[in-house]
């Protein structure tokens, strides 16, 4: 008999999970004004919220936590990890944020100003509100099977570069200050970019004198998919495949809560030296000198140490192959689902899932509503309401795709955890046909409105 694969790690500290009731939970999201987003941790009890700064770190990152260097100015943590980024990505110079938003607010101050236009592959949403917040337009790129979620496509995160070129051509040079990639691309599903199409994209950047950036906040995710995916690269170490990526690069900026699996940090890499003294300053005056950028010497050894077990084979099988045996275990349950799976998070498509639910009444709200109250599972809406409204108009913009994420946390939850989740889904999807009503909105704040939205049942 073959044996079953098992997990490259074993557990050293355990944290409880608090029980609760059904009764309990609908009282609880009711206080919590139908957004789950306002509900303190002991009241879930499987957090699939978010990936970002909720992995568990290692032996050899907490060691890090003990060796860390707090001095102000030029500490040996902060010098460990530009290393480590030089050594990973070749790029030269290095900036530490607090987080992946605020290298965006900080690149950003430097790239992006007024009637900018910046295409890319369905920018995040903190990314797309940088952009928005300085008068800057995003103009999404991505090919179109990536909003059909019954097509299966090895790497659906890819720029189309026809709809590329027809941005690049319909506006001024100067308009354009950077074409950016993110990889993987979150907002369609957590789904790769082939290394074949960064390099079509990186040829348009030169052919028209373009800087190309990476949003890399899962680049190690994003480099195990090009070796399982493309032919090309299927004996090539996860390392190499990230030096490759990065070769195309004229800069990035990282989320260091997702494959540097720690609880806070970001940073900004760069090729040039002109964009990264401009950083330096907006780096001082909004996150902290350019050594530190807000982070602590203690956290800024651990994400050295997060970003090498992230680029290790073992580590990244293990953690794709946990997504997607929840994936296939809704798919066995008929649960609808996005295809293929992402590197991060399976996606429930609310559409199919709760079709009786008008979209105007937040369809997949609803579905991460009713998933909390049955089984205290803390889920998130990818649709209308994160989708914010137009600038201009103030009108709902409905996505192409109601999801439901289902964030999987790294080296968090054992796989009885996630069978829990697969079976809640399931017994919720049976008696979808009742649900008939949805959620309008108490209140909202102007920009990024999902974080802190009101609503009240129908
Ligand atoms: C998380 C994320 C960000 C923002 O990073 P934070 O650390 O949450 O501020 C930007 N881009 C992508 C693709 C992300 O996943």
């Amino acid at each position: 008999m073959k044996l079953p694969y098992i997990e490259p790690y074993k557990i050293k500290m355990v944290e409880s999970i608090q029980r609760s009731t059904i009764e309990h939970r609908k009282q609880w999201i009711k206080e919590a004004d139908y957004n789950l987003f306002n509900l303190s941790s002991d009241k879930v009890m499987i957090d699939l919220l978010t990936d970002s700064g909720t992995g568990a770190m290692s032996d050899h990152q907490w060691s890090e936590i003990m060796l860390g260097d707090e001095s102000y100015a030029g500490s040996k943590s902060f010098l460990k990890l530009k290393e480590m980024v030089v050594k990973l990505t070749d790029l030269p110079f290095f900036i530490p944020t607090h987080q992946g938003r605020a290298a965006e607010n900080v690149l950003f101050s430097v790239l992006v100003k007024e009637g900018d236009i910046v295409p890319g592959n369905a920018h995040f949403d903190t990314t797309k509100g940088h952009i928005e917040f300085r008068h800057a337009t995003a103009v999404d790129c991505t090919i179109d099977e990536a909003y059909d979620s019954s097509v299966n496509h090895p790497f659906k995160g890819n720029i189309d570069t026809s709809k590329l070129l027809k941005v690049i051509e319909s506006n001024p040079r100067d308009k354009i200050p950077f074409i950016m990639l993110t990889i993987t691309c979150n907002s369609v599903g957590g789904q790769p970019v082939s290394l074949k199409n960064i390099r079509e994209v990186s040829e348009i950047c030169n052919r028209h004198g373009i800087p190309l950036y990476f949003d890399s906040a899962r680049f190690a995710e994003n480099a195990f998919f090009i070796k399982e995916r493309e032919d090309e690269f299927k004996d090539k170490t996860i390392r190499e495949i990230v030096l490759e990526m990065f070769s195309y690069a004229d800069g990035t900026w990282m989320s260091a809560k997702k494959d540097g699996i720690v609880n806070m940090g970001g940073f900004i890499a760069l090729r040039d030296e002109d964009v990264f003294k401009g950083c330096t300053t907006y780096n001082i005056m909004y996150e902290g000198f350019i050594t530190y950028g807000g982070m602590s010497g203690r956290d800024m050894g651990a994400l050295a140490r997060g970003l090498w077990e992230a680029t290790e084979y073992d580590y990244l099988e293990s953690r794709v192959r946990q997504v997607h045996y929840l994936g296939r275990r809704l798919e066995e349950l008929g649960v609808p689902v996005q295809h293929p799976f992402g590197g991060h998070a399976i996606y429930v498509d609310a559409d199919k899932y709760l079709p009786n639910i008008p979209k105007e009444e937040f369809r997949a709200q609803a579905l991460a509503i009713e998933l909390y109250i049955v089984a205290g599972i803390r889920a998130v809406e990818i649709g209308t309401i994160q989708a914010d409204r137009d600038p201009e108009t103030r009108e709902n913009r409905y996505p192409k795709l109601e999801l439901v994420r289902l964030a999987i946390p790294r080296r968090t939850y054992s796989l009885s955890q996630i069978e829990y989740v697969a079976v809640a889904l399931k017994n919720i999807y049976d008696t979808r046909h009742k649900a008939k009503k949805g959620y309008r909105i108490k209140w909202e704040a102007p920009i990024m409105r999902h974080f802190t939205i009101k609503l009240e049942k129908i």
